[in-house]
Order: structure tokens, then sequence, then C-alpha cells
């Protein structure tokens, strides 16, 4: 997806492109680029590529909320920093945490936001469950790209959503019914099953909005060793 094509795709999502965010991601990838020479951060390198996988397919979350009404953002399993990063160049005024597991990452995105110079960003250390365990209904929204099943995602997540506040989940394909269990012990609420194919390569892609209706039972989030062995 070249920077036309990317200005086009991104106004359907109902978001404008300035020459500055385009400034913004230019260097992001330039970034992106140069240190993953150094540390293992992406597969993905070539210019249009990032475009497309990572920048347009980190905005799709817009199809299923509109950040201009909300304040606070954690991206769990953040990775090289998307969607988290790229939410934040286009939805400045979020206050963004941003939480990995692997410090290579969080070290990388230190540098990230020096060079972009982005204000009220939050770098985390640490796994979510037990970042989420001292840090409960602390945000109006939680995402996820890529990290884990959606029944493991929610126990992750959804102590960290303020009750009537939203976990997004950003999937590939996802069966729902898996995450029946979960969704019912946490107190999550599917509003929105997003399915749509990402321009140009035409891979699946669904976005899921959960509505977290009251607090989580204390005794969630478990140990990841837990988690792991008996997954809701
Ligand atoms: N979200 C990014 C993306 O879509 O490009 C990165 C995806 S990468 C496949 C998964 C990331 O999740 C890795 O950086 C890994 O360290 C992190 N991760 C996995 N489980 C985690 C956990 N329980 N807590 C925090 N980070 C986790």
């Amino acid at each position: 997806m070249n920077n036309t094509d990317f200005i086009k795709a991104v106004a359907e999502l109902g978001i404008t492109v300035t020459q500055e965010h385009i400034n913004f991601l230019e260097k992001y990838y330039k970034l992106l680029v140069e240190w993953n020479e150094k540390i293992n951060l992406t597969a993905i390198t070539d210019h249009d590529e990032v475009y497309l996988k990572h920048f347009y397919d980190s905005l799709t979350l817009s199809r299923v909320v509109d950040l201009k009404n909300e304040q606070s953002l954690c991206d769990i399993g953040t990775g090289a920093g998307f969607p988290g990063i790229v939410l934040k160049i286009f939805f400045p005024h979020l206050k963004l945490t941003l939480v990995d597991a692997l410090n290579k990452r969080i070290k990388f995105l230190e540098i990230v936001v020096k060079e972009l110079d982005l204000k009220q960003v939050f770098l985390i250390h640490a796994r979510a469950e037990e970042y989420a365990l001292k840090n409960k209904e602390k945000f109006d929204i939680v995402t996820a790209r890529a990290v884990a099943s959606l029944n493991i995602l929610l126990e992750y997540s959804l102590p960290l959503v303020k009750v009537n506040k939203y976990f997004i989940a950003m999937k590939g394909k996802e069966d729902l019914d898996q995450s029946k269990n979960a969704l019912l012990l946490l107190n999550g609420k599917v509003l929105k099953n997003c399915e749509f194919l990402l321009p140009v390569e035409n891979s699946q892609r669904t976005i899921i909005k959960i509505q977290k209706t009251s607090s989580t039972p204390s005794k969630y989030p478990r140990r990841y060793a837990d988690i792991k062995k008996r997954p809701l």
C-alpha cells in the first residue's frame, strides 16, 4: 500500500491523514527498520507492506470505536508499538500505556517515543496479567493485536477496563464460541464482531468490541501458570 492508497483507505475509516501524520509515520518506519536489524521487532520491513499490515491495520480499530471520545488506551503485548503508537499519532490526546513482556521491545519504544516527541505515553515492561493485578479498572479502552487466543486475552485485559468501557481484540479469524465461558466469568459482553478483509492482500481480519458490564471478580487475573493450564 503506497502513501496515496494509504491516505485513501484511512479516509474510508473516517480519519483524515495530514502531511504531519505522514512525517511521523515515516520517522517511525525508519526507526523500525533500523532497529529491526539489531533486535527482532517484526518480519515485515518493506515500506508499503508496513503501511498496510502495521499502520493501516492498526487504524482499523476505528471501525468499532471513536477514539476522539475516549481518554485512555492500554495496548497489551504491543511489540513494536502496534496498534498503540499508530493510534497515538492519529489521536494525540490519548493517554497511552504500552505493555510488553519483552524488555527489548520496550527499549525500542522508548526510542520511538523520544524521537517522535510523543507526550503522555507510559511504557511498561511486564506481563499483562501481572500489570492488571495492580491497575484494575484504569482504562477506557484496552486493546491487543495478535497476542493470545481470545479466552486468554480476556483474562489479561478485562480487569484493566473501567466498568461499562471496552476491550477491543484485533484478530485474524476468531471463533467466539470458544470464549463464551471467559466472557461469562469475567463480565464481558460482545457488542460488535466486525469481520473484514485487509485491502490489497485480502486476508481475514476480525475486530471484537467487548463491553465490561460489571467489575471483574477479584480472583482474576490468575497467575500465568494457571491461565495456561486451565484457560477459561
Ligand atoms: N501487538 C503487536 C503487533 O500486532 O504487531 C505484537 C504482536 S507479537 C506477535 C506478541 C507480543 O505480545 C510480543 O511482543 C510478546 O512479547 C507480547 N506478549 C505475549 N504475551 C504477553 C503477556 N502476557 N503480557 C505482555 N506481553 C505479552
